[in-house]
Formats: structure tokens, C-alpha cells, sequence
């Protein structure tokens, strides 16, 4: 359910045409808060064996240039004028394992928003909040984060590809250990 990315009413829907008892929705939500926990772990260890590719491959191969390529999204549509997602993620890819190197995912909370537009004290629920700021915002942090990621794990990434997020290239061109670019392509 997760990989094909539908919700409770989805799944509810094909279960419906297969003539199945449909599943809760809070128990389908805890189900998930808790195989969720082994999802990342499972996630992570296989970024670090991306990782781990592309530092071998550009060991032994020598390539001059370690390129990765990012792309992000929101989990809600955006148009020119709102962009207003509670929740926004970056996946890096490596071009000689292209697999998943490095993601991220940034949250905002419903409930502590609407705690803070009411100006009352949020009522009890468990807080996946990790951001604040706006969510046009989300892509450049986590683009960047991701980097600093890879660059810890060992990772020297010299050359990044990506679409024409123009405020994603500005702080990638602009933190410490960028340099100039080609086209679609920064060179760090
Ligand atoms: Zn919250």
C-alpha cells in the first residue's frame, strides 16, 4: 500500500471490488506508524549501500566527476500561486549505482498549525513535525541536507543534475562546497 502510494479510501476501494471487510482507518494508521519505523531503517541501510557503490566505483574507476542527480516533491499539488503542502521530500540518486543514495522529508503538523491559528494549546497526538518554514522552501533545504549527507558518509559529490528548481540551484551554488555549473548541471 505504502510503495503504491494510495490511502485508507484506495485501498478500501480495491478491497470493495474483491468483495473484502474493508480496514479501519485508525488501525490502518497505527499499522503504519508502526512498520513504518522498519521502513526507514531498511531505507537507510540501502542509501549506504548505494553510497558505498559510488565511492568503490569512483575509486576504481577514477572518474573525474561523482554525479548524482536530485529531484523533489510535495505530497500535495501545487500551483503558481499556493503551495501549501504539509509535506515535501528530495531523493538523490547516484549515477553509477543509480539507486537511492540519499532522501529526505520534511513535515509539517495539522495539529500544532491549527493549534497556533486558534492560539490554544494543541491537543495531545504524536508530532512528526521537522519544519517550520514555508514549503517552496523545502526542496533547497533537503536537497542540501542531502548532500551534507553523502559528503559525511564519504561521498566528495562534485557534479549535481536537476531540474530548473531555480531556488534549490541558488543555495546549492551558494553553500561551502559549491562551484560553477553546465546547463541543468551544478558543479560542485
Ligand atoms: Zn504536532
Amino acid at each position: 500500500m505504502i510503495n503504491a502510494g494510495v490511502g485508507e479510501q484506495e485501498i478500501n476501494n480495491i478491497l470493495a471490488y474483491m468483495n473484502l471487510p474493508f480496514v479501519n482507518k485508525k488501525k490502518l494508521k497505527n499499522r503504519e506508524r508502526n512498520i513504518g519505523k522498519s521502513f526507514e531503517v531498511v531505507a537507510a541501510q540501502s542509501c549506504s549501500r548505494a553510497v558505498e557503490y559510488e565511492i568503490r566505483n569512483s575509486k576504481e574507476t577514477d572518474e573525474q566527476w561523482v554525479e548524482v542527480s536530485a529531484d523533489g516533491g510535495w505530497q500535495k499539488r501545487g500551483t503558481g500561486h499556493s503551495n501549501n503542502s504539509l509535506s515535501g521530500h528530495v531523493t538523490i540518486v547516484g549515477k553509477s549505482s543509480r539507486k537511492c543514495s540519499s532522501f529526505g522529508v520534511a513535515k509539517k503538523c495539522r495539529f500544532c498549525k491549527n493549534a497556533i491559528r486558534r492560539k490554544v494549546p494543541a491537543t495531545k497526538h504524536k508530532c512528526g513535525k521537522n519544519w517550520t518554514g514555508s514549503s517552496k522552501a523545502m526542496g533547497a533545504f533537503l536537497t542540501l541536507k542531502c548532500l551534507q549527507d553523502l559528503k559525511r558518509k564519504g561521498l566528495e559529490v562534485n557534479a549535481l543534475t536537476m531540474d530548473d528548481d531555480t531556488s534549490t540551484y541558488t543555495r546549492v551554488k551558494r553553500c561551502p562546497f559549491s562551484v560553477p555549473s553546465k546547463n541543468n548541471t551544478i558543479m560542485i
